[in-house]
């Protein structure tokens, strides 16, 4: 992967980015995804923010190389403190990071109050925890797509401001990615459904089929059938 090939992760993340979005990539480590929305004139303008300065200076250096760094702000920041109300930002991308630290990235900036336009967020996992962030806080999921790579799966959710009625297998699988149950929704959850029938093995081996986490497990196991069935 680099800034002209993302990977199929990054390029589902790319292609929810409004054409003209004044971007702010929060973690943005290498810096591909603003380069390549700059280098395909999607974007003229981002800020890319990260709390380490080893893949800071990867950044740079990418986005030097492709001659960027004039259309950017780079700046060394935990989390959203790297965006300036002068950036003037409306679509934040937070990716590649687990969803309690996503969580945790946008709870420390509820603070200031800022209600962003767009949030394009890939949490690698939690995702149910993305998702009560984001209606807890007044957020409407937009969209949502599911991305597999290798043996990964990926979700990427896109939300707005506004309000939002989700059930708790709406926030647990996803509004969108329930309705549309593509073949890698699919196959998320069949390699979940077989990683708990390990964990109901082990329980079961030790004597322990009769305690409340089995059934927690059990009872889990039986919405992801029902879901996928
Ligand atoms: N966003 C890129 C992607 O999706 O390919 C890079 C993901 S990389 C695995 C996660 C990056 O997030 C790391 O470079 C890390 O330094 C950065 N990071 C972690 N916590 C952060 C925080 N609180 N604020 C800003 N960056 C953070």
């Amino acid at each position: 992967m680099d800034s002209l090939h993302l990977s199929p992760r990054l390029s589902a993340v790319a292609s929810y980015v409004p054409e003209n979005a004044r971007l702010a990539d929060i973690g943005s480590d290498h810096g591909y995804l603003p380069a390549n929305l700059l280098i395909n004139n999607k974007i003229n303008f981002a800020v890319i923010g990260e709390v380490a300065s080893g893949p800071l200076a990867n950044a740079r250096h990418e986005l030097s190389r492709r001659g960027l760094l004039v259309k950017t702000i780079l700046r060394l920041a935990d989390g959203l403190s790297a965006i300036k109300p002068q950036d003037a930002i409306d679509t934040v991308v937070i990716a590649g990071m687990g969803g309690m630290l996503i969580t945790t990235i946008l709870n420390a900036s509820l603070a200031k109050h800022n209600q962003y336009k767009t949030l394009i967020l890939q949490p690698n996992t939690d995702e149910d925890a993305v998702r009560k962030w984001l209606i807890e806080h007044n957020y409407k999921i937009e969209n949502e797509s599911i991305v597999q790579e290798d043996k990964h799966f990926y979700e990427v959710i896109v939300a707005t401001p506004g309000e939002s009625q989700l059930t708790d297998d709406d926030v647990f699988f996803g509004p969108f990615l329930r309705l549309e149950k593509s073949s890698a929704f699919v196959l998320k959850w069949q390699k979940e459904l077989s990683r708990i029938h390990l964990i109901l093995d082990k329980l079961n081996q030790a004597d322990k089929n009769k305690t409340p986490i089995f059934s927690e497990w059990e009872n889990k196991y039986a919405k992801i059938q029902e879901e996928i069935s």
